[in-house]
């Protein structure tokens, strides 16, 4: 049996001032699909029964919109939602992939984006793609709304930088026009577990296809937050691209990554794997 106190207001604004009046004695509830978890097992702050803020009689907040330099999602959007919706498919490709393995479809039919980025663990399948775009999270109180990119959001595993009145009211994904996304997970089987080690890249090939003109790579799972293997980057943007480049960027890419060794994999098999998985994708990049 749940204990907790559940406010439901059906407005952005009466949210706000809820979470304003409550700030840390009240958690925001989506989908649920982590909350309840947690709540159920009794884990955390969750075992002392909080408040709950519900946010789902908000249907402003569920929203996908595309502008002229970013698609921009409401905090309600499900990942069902975004496997269904043409803009995610055009603009995001790599996203759809992240999240057509996310649990099961009934997970995915509750679970939001915004719940995935709050929740904040390194395993999370969007992570790896919201950080190759250079992600924006919009954080609102009463009296204010700012933009703050992910890399500074997320600080470590499940912890967010957000203010104690402040709740996330969309995220921002800039469009990569000509790109190719692409994403690849790990895991034991492919429903219901956990990421082992996973890749997003977003590259973009100069017009003859000789060079990269543009490459952004993160990693899941290898580290406390998704890291972006920058000296990787860099190797792939300064040279020719050539099989033997790839094979470069596949060791540089092991030398870089920091694994550490858990429960479901250890961290030489994690770091073997960033290079296995970028050559992957980066050898499909060269063959088209
Ligand atoms: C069986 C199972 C399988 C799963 N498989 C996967 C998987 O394969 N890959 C994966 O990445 N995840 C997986 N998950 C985790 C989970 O489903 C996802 O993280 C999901 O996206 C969470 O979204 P939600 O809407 O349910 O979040 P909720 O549970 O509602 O919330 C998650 C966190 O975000 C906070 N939050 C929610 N909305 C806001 C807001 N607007 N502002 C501030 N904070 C907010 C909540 O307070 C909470 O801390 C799985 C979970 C289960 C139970």
């Amino acid at each position: 049996m749940y204990s907790n106190e559940i406010l439901s207001p059906t407005s952005l604004k009466e949210a706000l001032a809820i979470k304003d009046q409550y700030v840390n004695d009240i958690f925001p509830l989506a989908g649920g699909t982590d909350v309840l978890v947690m709540v159920r097992n009794k884990l955390g702050v969750w075992g002392e029964s909080p408040v709950l803020l519900n946010l789902n009689n908000i249907p402003k907040l569920n929203f996908i919109l595309e502008t002229d330099s970013n698609i921009e999602i409401g905090p309600l959007v499900t990942h069902t939602q975004l496997l269904e919706s043409p803009i995610i498919q055009k603009h995001v490709p790599a996203l759809i992939k992240a999240i057509s393995i996310i649990g099961s479809p009934q997970i995915r039919n509750l679970g939001t984006l915004t719940g995935n980025v709050c929740r904040a663990s390194p395993a999370a399948d969007t992570l790896a793609t919201l950080y190759a775009r250079d992600t924006q999270v919009q954080i609102q109180t009463v009296n204010n709304s700012k933009l703050v990119p992910i890399k500074e959001f997320i600080t470590g595993p499940g912890q967010i930088n957000i203010p104690e009145n402040g709740l996330v009211t969309k995220i921002v994904i800039p469009k990569l026009e000509g790109y190719f996304g692409d994403y690849i997970s790990l895991r034991q089987r492919y429903a219901l577990s956990i990421v082992v080690v996973s890749i997003a890249v977003e590259a973009l090939l100069s017009k003859d296809r000789s060079r990269m003109d543009d490459i952004r790579i993160s990693l899941g799972a290898v580290a406390p937050t998704i890291v972006r293997a920058t000296k990787t980057e860099i190797l792939l943007k300064s040279n020719a691209f050539t099989k033997n480049l790839i094979e470069k960027a596949e060791k540089m890419i092991i030398e870089e990554s920091r694994p550490i060794t858990d429960i479901r994999s250890n961290k030489r098999y994690r770091k073997a794997m960033t290079g296995v998985l970028l050559g992957r994708i980066l050898r499909e990049i060269l063959s088209h």
